[in-house]
């Protein structure tokens, strides 16, 4: 068997994880990995938050497998290729009413890019304002517009002209009681930022409508509709950073519709094609006629096949109704976890939209972030054989975000292998304290 741990080690440039032990993928179905030993762990991070329809689902492989037999590449914005027109079909008849042109790229950083080029085109203007613990991405445009400190602590200066506005992070704000009172500082916040943080010259406010590397925080009910006032009142333009809360994720398609907004243009990648790469930007058609020829282009976006895998993902998610199922399983998961809190100091909060849900490990009262703690509870549940994240905009937040066609007795077993880790973990503490 190769050592295929090894040449990462040697050949590739890995960035990201400090702790946990690498396993290496051999298979995938549904909601569970298989590793190259025939070890099987129950998937409930979904490779961030991306297969909704589950690991290598049949009609996604079979649509990308008979696309392949037809073209793979055809640099879609020089020639055109029938599934990537199907594909802004369909966005146009999912997104919020209105956002009817679509353009196609191949991650998440790469949508948001094009998304803040185009405001700036459509508007003329030249600023944005971000939520602190947002993420937008790992390229420079979307770090300047990340308020995750700890997505950019090294690596700048970044761009110039974003100010930052406090996210509505209710547990962690002044108000954790009183959703209303956070809200309506926030707004006050906005307003405050856009007379004194910048020229007056802004061009869009980006936000996530759950934040999810930040720590699966969802903003309260009337958060998104009191924003966009302001916003409105300064015509300022609204990117909704869909890629990681899109697709079924929260209990509806796109996570704003449970906030009875709409943005001006919408981002979204991860769960869009079950896997394959492809990310998206739609909006309305006087938006997108800011772009002029030769203004815009990505070789590798609206691929034929990831749009093939595109269209095929959204009839599974569609037909199997996943966005029902994300609701009625993500409320389980959150009442049965919020059950754990209650013999589990280490939890400080519950919370989560569909089966988008973030556990945050908290130390004392003063909510010291548990950070040691939720990276031992996550290898604890890899040794027992489950996938979980681990975020936030502290490092302390587990991340629930299993494939939406997860079973309710995957998601039990799933349930128990945290608790035991919890279990453990207290149970490790009050060794080392004794
Ligand atoms: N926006 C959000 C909300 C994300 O969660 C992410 C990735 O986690 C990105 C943008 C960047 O996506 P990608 O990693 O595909 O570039």
């Amino acid at each position: 068997m190769p050592d295929t741990v090894q040449k990462y080690k040697d050949f590739v440039i890995t960035s990201f994880l400090k702790s946990v032990q690498p396993i290496v993928f051999e298979k995938a179905s549904g909601a569970v990995v298989t590793d190259v030993n025939g070890r099987e762990y129950l998937d409930c991070f979904a490779g961030i938050s991306v297969v909704n329809a589950g690991h290598n689902h049949p009609q996604v492989i079979a649509a990308a497998k008979a696309q392949m037999d037809k073209v793979v590449h055809c640099a879609s914005y020089i020639y055109h290729c029938q599934p990537t027109g199907d594909l802004a079909e369909k966005m146009a008849q999912l997104a919020p009413r209105g956002l009817t042109k679509t353009f196609f790229g191949n991650g998440g950083a790469e949508a948001i890019e094009g998304a803040l080029k185009l405001a700036r085109l459509y508007t003329g203007k030249q600023e944005f304002i971000a939520l602190q613990t947002s993420f937008h991405g790992r390229s420079w445009g979307a770090l300047s517009v990340t308020g995750n400190a700890g997505r950019k602590k090294r690596g700048g200066p970044y761009a110039p002209g974003v100010a930052f506005v406090p996210a509505p992070y209710v547990y962690r704000s002044a108000w954790p009681k009183d959703p209303d009172e956070c809200v309506r500082q926030c707004v006050r916040t906005l307003e405050d930022v856009i007379r004194f943080s910048t020229s007056g010259d802004i061009a869009a406010f980006i936000a996530e409508p759950v934040l999810g590397e930040g720590g699966i925080i969802v903003p309260p009910k009337n958060y998104f509709r009191e924003i966009k006032k302001v916003l409105d009142q300064h015509k300022i333009l609204f990117i909704a950073d869909e890629v990681q809360s899109g697709f079924a994720r929260t209990g509806k398609m796109f996570a704003i519709e449970h906030y009875g907004v709409e943005p001006d243009i919408l981002v979204t990648a991860k769960g869009i094609a079950d896997g394959f790469p492809l990310s998206a930007f739609t909006t309305r058609p006087e938006i997108a006629a800011a772009f002029k020829p030769g203004d815009h282009l990505s070789t590798f976006g609206g691929n034929p096949v990831s749009c093939a895998a595109a269209l095929a993902n959204i009839e599974v998610l569609e037909k199997e109704k996943l966005s029902e199922r994300s609701r009625e399983h993500g409320a389980y998961v959150v009442e049965r976890l919020r059950e754990i809190q209650k013999h589990t100091p280490l939890i400080g909060e519950v919370r989560g939209l569909g089966l988008m849900i973030g556990i945050e490990l908290v130390k004392d009262a003063a909510l010291t972030p548990a950070v040691a703690e939720a990276e031992a509870v996550r290898d604890a549940c890899l040794r027992n054989g489950l996938l979980v994240g681990v975020g936030g905009a502290y490092g302390n937040v587990v991340r629930v975000q299993p494939p939406l066609v997860i079973s309710r007795q995957q998601l039990d077993q799933a349930l128990k292998i945290l608790e035991n880790a919890f279990r453990e973990l207290a149970g490790a503490q009050v060794k080392a304290a004794s």
